[in-house]
């Protein structure tokens, strides 16, 4: 059986979350902000978007800002993280194919309260949300080899195990 651990380092990031109609869901959504933000630039304006995603992780680009810029020729379009967590994203199906069966994750520091579904439906690429709570559930996700709730909070020295 093949395990691959990670380590993260989770910061305190204010709770961001919408309710909207998702347009691709055709429902009431909640959209959460993903903490990248985007310039379009767009003749003489600069405009900066957050990324929301919905629980489908269909995106909504919330509008946060116009510049106005003074020369012609910006064109350029920029994505970039702020004031995110050092962590990169985990696709479960590469990691699968790559024959992993489990997945550590070791948290070596935890600032703020953090509940390890969110945490993981935003790290986690190819798993929704609602995917996550059915694999907490279920027992397939634990903390320190026990079963847990969606609920249930994050804290440093602890290791969340994924089983593939
Ligand atoms: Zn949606």
């Amino acid at each position: 059986m093949l395990n691959i651990t990670f380590h993260w380092k989770l910061s305190q990031i204010p709770e961001r979350a919408v309710k909207k109609h998702c347009k691709m869901c055709g429902k009431l959504s909640v959209f959460t902000d993903t903490n990248v933000r985007r310039h379009n630039a767009n003749g003489k304006s600069i405009y900066k978007y957050a990324i929301y995603k919905c629980e489908k992780n269909h995106t909504w680009n919330k509008k946060l800002a116009i510049y106005k810029t003074f020369s012609e020729h910006v064109a350029e379009i920029e994505e970039q993280k702020e004031e995110a967590p050092i962590m990169s994203a985990i696709s479960i199906t590469s990691l699968a194919e790559q024959g992993v069966k489990v997945i550590h994750i070791v948290l070596d520091e935890v600032i703020g309260t953090h509940r390890i579904d969110k945490v993981l439906a935003n790290q986690i690429e190819d798993w929704s949300r609602s995917q996550i709570i059915e694999k907490i559930e279920k027992g397939a996700i634990q903390i320190n080899e026990q079963v847990i709730k969606p609920s249930s909070r994050l804290s440093k020295g602890k290791r969340i195990s994924i089983f593939i």
